[in-house]
């Protein structure tokens, strides 16, 4: 598998928000941004075929209606499958009803864009890949989802929003590789992990490729003056094959 960490900053920093490409066609958050900065990137953005989202914070979907504008407007019906929480096409309804002048339904039935809503633990199987869903711990936000993607034996995790729970810890040892919210510089909190609970998971799993995200400028700053031999600060589009 090839993943691009597409972004990897949280609100505030310089990086884009979190967002990562699997396979240049599984796109794993849809943050504020995105679709402008992947086609910058020079990505086709007609080869996304499936969008996981992994809770609703704006900072992780508020550029879907967007990438759905952009399909009204290109005329194009190329279907994409969006893998969500329960509630979002709620939510979307409500930012085009604030934004936009085409409703919501008449931008869906001129597109081919399928929404899959759900609310926890589950497998979905799309073509060669298998799509695990976790439910994690993130503050108040629930469902909130992390995921494993598994193809040809690999696996990739991803812990989306998350403090340290027992499913941060699941996602780790079913891995691979695991692409962790490290939002924060020392402690993690309620909704995130920081530094000390990445520095924990990378001592205790030597053999796990991880990788850091949703960085504040001071988490990347600590991270970088104290490297960790398993942990990957990445750069917005870096990428990484397994
Ligand atoms: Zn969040």
């Amino acid at each position: 598998m090839k993943v691009n960490i597409i972004g990897s900053g949280s609100i505030g920093s310089y990086a884009m928000g979190a967002s990562c490409l699997i396979d240049e066609h599984i796109l794993i958050d849809v943050p504020n941004g995105v679709v402008k900065h992947i086609k910058n990137l020079n990505y086709d953005i007609l080869k996304i075929d499936t969008i996981l989202i992994t809770h609703l914070h704006g900072d992780h979907f508020f550029d879907l209606p967007f990438l759905m504008l952009g399909k009204y407007f290109n005329h194009d019906k190329t279907l994409v499958k969006v893998i969500c929480p329960y509630g979002t096409i709620r939510k979307l309804k409500t930012l085009f009803r604030v934004g936009f002048p085409y409703n919501f339904r008449k931008v869906m039935n001129s597109t081919n864009i399928e929404f899959i809503e759900h609310k926890g633990r589950n497998n979905i199987h799309l073509g060669d890949y298998l799509i695990e869903s976790r439910n994690v711990k993130h503050g108040k936000i629930k469902p909130s989802f992390g995921y494993i993607i598994h193809k040809d034996g690999k696996k990739v995790g991803i812990s989306g929003d998350s403090s340290f729970c027992t499913a941060i810890e699941k996602i780790v040892e079913q891995s691979d590789i695991a692409i962790l919210d490290m939002s924060l510089k020392g402690e993690g909190n309620k909704s995130h992990m920081g530094y000390l609970n990445i520095k924990d998971i990378c001592n205790k799993h030597p053999d796990k490729t991880i990788i850091a995200t949703h960085m504040q400028n001071s988490a990347r700053q600590v991270a970088i003056d104290n490297p960790i031999k398993n942990l990957i600060i990445p750069n917005d589009n870096e990428e990484i094959i397994l």
